[in-house]
């Protein structure tokens, strides 16, 4: 019997195993899962997961852990691809067929190592501290402003906790969208009574009875801080075993095949995928790319497809009353106009004459035709 193992038992890992399994009933199946958990979903961690309204029971992901063998905690701490096998601490996986699932964990800051009252939010153990903290500090500061960072923001305004999020770039979400709607989220941040601290750097922490951070110019006094300042892929278990991009990730073919490797995928945050319409390799951390790029890659290793992954890349951010939808790839080097939309608000981001990606604010309607405009505008 075919022998599928997979590393990482979150979104990514279990959406491959439930695809493989409905493909192949007859497949041998195996997440090897680090944390001590059925798999579950993290997007609500940062929002709904924190005010209360998403009970933990919710953030599990349907099916977790059946029609597979789901073997947690059990990370893996390396590759022998000589034998085909993942090895374990004190035992080995053999495979036919590997998906590598692993996703990415927090950059840490040195400064700050995680404890008591600084949180890095990745994982469910995370949240719950998080939102057990909001219920009992006053003061939260936030380092980093992405999206996570501006939505642990508006979830801990909403459980009236005084927030000050400090982001080192002049605006928020910097890298991700332009000028214009980066300004859109900062006002509705500060409407929401969010302090922001832009184009500074917290350089000092002086713990105590009071904990106090600083800039060197400015000190905020403060229960509790949560740090955001981007993820890594996790690939250190590989110690160089695949093959990795610029980017970190994984380096993946269009099919979903480690570079090299027929037998092979990788999928979610830990992917490099190259991607066919923007013609280079591409790394999201993206819930929707996550379960396609899944699905993707199982086909091409059971050998019940062989096309390129073409979907156009999809991604939001709920930040209370304000819906940001990114499709394509919508980076802030590239030129930002907005156009009218029937609700809400539309921006499109070219480069050249190629529109290579969109922000939809609030224009849930929208979307569809202008995910379809955005492909034909690719594809030509
Ligand atoms: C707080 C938060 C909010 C988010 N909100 C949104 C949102 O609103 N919209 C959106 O589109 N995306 C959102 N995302 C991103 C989305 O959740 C990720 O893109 C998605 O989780 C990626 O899934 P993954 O399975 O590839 O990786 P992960 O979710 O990182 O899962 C990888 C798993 O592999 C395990 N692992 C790591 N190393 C090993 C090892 N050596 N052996 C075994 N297991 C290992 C990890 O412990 C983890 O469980 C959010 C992410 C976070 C953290």
């Amino acid at each position: 019997m075919t022998r599928l193992v997979i590393v990482g038992g979150a979104l990514a890992g279990h959406r491959a195993a439930v695809h493989a399994r409905r493909i192949d009933p007859e497949l041998d199946i195996t997440v090897l899962g680090a944390e001590d958990e059925l798999p579950y979903q993290r997007p609500p961690l940062s929002k709904g997961f924190l005010t209360g309204d998403v009970p933990e029971n919710r953030v599990r992901l349907r099916g977790a852990g059946e029609g597979y063998r789901l073997l947690t905690p059990a990370p893996a701490v390396g590759l022998d691809l000589t034998r085909s096998e993942v090895v374990l601490e004190g035992a080995k996986e053999p495979f036919d067929l590997l998906v590598v699932a692993t996703g990415a964990h927090p950059r840490i800051l040195g400064k700050f190592p995680p404890g008591d009252q600084v949180i890095y939010l990745r994982t469910l153990k995370d949240a719950i501290r998080l939102r057990d903290a909001l219920g009992h500090n006053r003061h939260l500061t936030i380092i980093g402003g992405g999206f996570v960072g501006a939505e642990v923001a508006m979830s801990a305004r909403h459980r009236g906790v005084d927030v000050v999020l400090v982001e080192q770039s002049q605006h928020l979400l910097s890298r991700a969208v332009g000028s214009r709607v980066s300004r859109i989220v900062e006002t509705h941040l500060q409407d929401n009574g969010v302090t922001l601290a832009l184009g500074r750097e917290v350089t000092q922490e002086f713990a105590g009875t009071q904990r106090l951070i600083s800039d060197g110019v400015t000190t905020w006094s403060t229960d509790l801080i949560v740090i955001g300042v981007g993820v890594v892929p996790s690939t250190e278990w590989l110690d160089g075993a695949l093959p990795t991009r610029d980017d970190g990730g994984i380096a993946v073919t269009e099919f979903g095949l480690v570079a090299g490797f027929e037998q092979i995928a990788a999928v979610g945050d830990v992917a490099s995928w190259y991607h066919p319409l923007y013609g280079r390799p591409l790394r999201f951390e993206h819930f929707e790319v996550a379960t396609n790029q899944a699905q993707h890659a199982v086909e091409t290793l059971l050998g019940r497809g062989n096309t390129p992954y073409q979907e156009l890349p999809f991604g939001w951010s709920d930040q209370g009353g304000l819906l940001i939808q990114f499709l394509g790839v919508p980076q802030s080097d590239l030129i930002e106009e907005e156009e009218s939309a029937e609700d809400g608000r539309l921006f499109l981001y070219r480069r050249n004459e190629r529109t290579e990606g969109a922000i939809l604010l609030n224009a849930t309607d929208e979307l569809t035709a202008v995910r379809e405009r955005l492909i034909s505008t690719l594809m030509s």
